[in-house]
């Protein structure tokens, strides 16, 4: 049997400052902020608190780096892909560690980390091999002309990234940044600095040249606002809420009419129908709202069921969430399934929610409440009885609390899916295609699964319909966001006669 990766529960030594010019700096100001241990409340560390003045000190060295001539413009794209293959060796190498952060300052298991970890490597990969494969087209446009285009680089890019996959939603957004040949200033989200700044040491171990990749820690309004409103920054990529997401789009359209990409929240219809494989259905379900302590976009938070198979769904999958109780504690156990929510904001409201819950009329199953004692954990909760009106079927939760709501036909249970602003993911359990093929037609989400929940590869792109998003990332489709098309016309000379 292979051996399981092992913790490192008191790292040394952490990165804490900030990232610029593939150097580790102090913030222009001084000041710090701490990180805080989810599982215990306390504080691990100060970090280096970025603001304005640090985030035009990163524009700065991003557009010196993305000048023509440079080297990174004058770099082969065959080598810009190396330089990602050997990113990807480095967070491979450096796996367990990077996975201990993430334990530490969002609560993750650990190994769940280190697996999180291992696919942002792959996704580092995937576009490592894309890198010298990006080309333009020749068109026959009329007359004596000969046009073609050339898929330029974009820019310099503020890349703003959340907590709940901190490894991944990096290399998310570095990744086709870097196969273009843009250059970056990454936000990591204030919970999870560590993650963000140990990879950003990386990239520079990898090759990556000063000015390419820069990590700034900050709060959203100061470090983010300064980022998203600045002049020099030609695009900005979001993955976050959508009530941020608002004020993003607004500022890349006050200051200079950013390109922007925003990966937002959802509320995604899972359903079930009659003739589903049962077993596959509950564990697929139950999997789909409860990864990662719910915090994750895509969330399969309203399971539609058949009501042939209401009650006997609802049983089942109340025993599934009360045995994920017994394996929610401390992120380092090997056992753990559940760790902490990220942080006591997420945790209040996500309590606040349940109790909503509770009191517009739907059925606590089981859980239903904190864990107690310190931390921030929240049993695994499943509703029954509940109703599209109720907050808990139209708000994102992003905490481990399955909706269950019952319906009665295929065309139903589509209006009831689409009726919501957001658009992200959907699936449908069937052994009938046909209902297989009407629902994935009829659902308005950027992916639809089907038989299955929450795959999400390297290769397919992924990104939102509606108020869940602009844009796709990953996959081939993932690399338009950093480039701008540039049509070339020239004049075909005649031959003289
Ligand atoms: P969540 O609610 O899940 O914490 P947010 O959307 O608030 O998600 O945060 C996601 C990322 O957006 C974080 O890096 C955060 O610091 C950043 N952010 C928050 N507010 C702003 C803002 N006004 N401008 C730019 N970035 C922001």
């Amino acid at each position: 049997m292979e051996k399981l990766p092992q913790p490192v529960r008191d790292p040394k030594n952490l990165y804490t400052k900030i990232f610029i010019n593939n150097e580790f700096v102090d913030s222009v100001s001084g000041r710090t902020f701490p990180t805080i241990n989810p599982a215990t409340g306390k504080k691990i560390c100060d970090i280096a608190e970025g603001d304005k003045e640090d985030i035009d000190k990163a524009v700065a060295a991003a557009k010196e780096a993305f000048k023509l001539g440079s080297p990174w413009r004058r770099m082969d794209a065959s080598q810009r892909g190396r330089l990602l293959y050997k990113l990807g060796d480095l967070m491979e190498r450096d796996g367990a560690l990077i996975a201990s952060l993430i334990s530490l300052e969002m609560g993750k298991p650990f190994l769940q980390a280190y697996a999180e970890n291992m696919w942002a490597a792959g996704i580092l990969r995937y576009y490592a091999g894309l890198a010298d494969k990006i080309g333009g087209k020749t068109i026959p446009i009329d007359g004596d002309l000969f046009c073609f285009t050339r898929h330029e680089p974009v820019g310099v890019c503020g890349q703003i990234i959340p907590w709940n996959y901190p490894s991944a939603m990096f290399v998310w957004k570095v990744a086709p940044a870097l196969a273009c040949g843009c250059t970056t200033i990454i936000k990591p989200a204030e919970q999870t600095p560590l993650c963000a700044l140990i990879l950003a040491a990386l990239c520079k171990e990898a090759g990556i040249p000063p000015g390419v990749v820069n990590v700034v820690p900050g709060y959203g309004p100061t470090a983010g606002g300064a980022l998203t409103n600045h002049p020099d920054v030609d695009k900005v990529a979001f993955t976050g809420s959508t009530e941020v997401g608002k004020i993003i789009l607004q500022a890349s359209g006050a200051s200079n009419i950013k390109r922007t990409s925003l990966e937002l929240g959802g509320k995604s219809p899972c359903v079930i129908m009659d003739d589903a494989d049962l077993d596959e259905a509950i564990t697929f379900a139950h999997n789909g709202v409860m990864v990662n302590a719910g915090q994750c976009c895509i969330a399969g938070s309203r399971t539609f069921v058949h009501e042939k198979i209401y009650d006997e769904f609802v049983a089942r999958s109340r025993d599934m969430a009360e045995k994920r109780n017994l394996l929610t504690g401390d992120p380092f156990n090997p056992d753990t399934k559940q760790g902490p929510q990220v942080d006591e904001e997420q945790y209040k409201r996500i309590l606040e929610l349940i109790e909503a819950g509770k009191t517009e009329g739907a059925k606590v199953e089981c859980g239903g409440g904190s864990v107690g004692g310190e931390g921030f954990f929240i049993k695994p909760t499943v509703f029954s009885g509940v109703t599209d009106n109720m907050r808990i079927a139209r708000e994102e939760i992003f905490g481990p609390v399955q909706q269950i709501l019952k319906f009665k036909t295929l065309d139903e249970v589509i209006e009831r899916a689409n009726a919501t602003m957001y658009g992200l993911g959907a699936a449908i359990f069937t052994k009938n295609i046909d209902n297989a093929m009407m629902f994935t037609q009829g659902v308005r989400a950027g992916t639809v699964w089907v038989n299955l929940y929450d795959v999400v590869h390297p290769q397919a792109p992924f990104g939102g319909f509606k108020m869940s998003g602009i844009g796709r990332e990953l996959g081939e489709y993932g690399i338009s966001a950093y480039q701008e098309v540039k049509s070339v016309i020239m004049k075909i000379p005649q031959k003289n006669s």
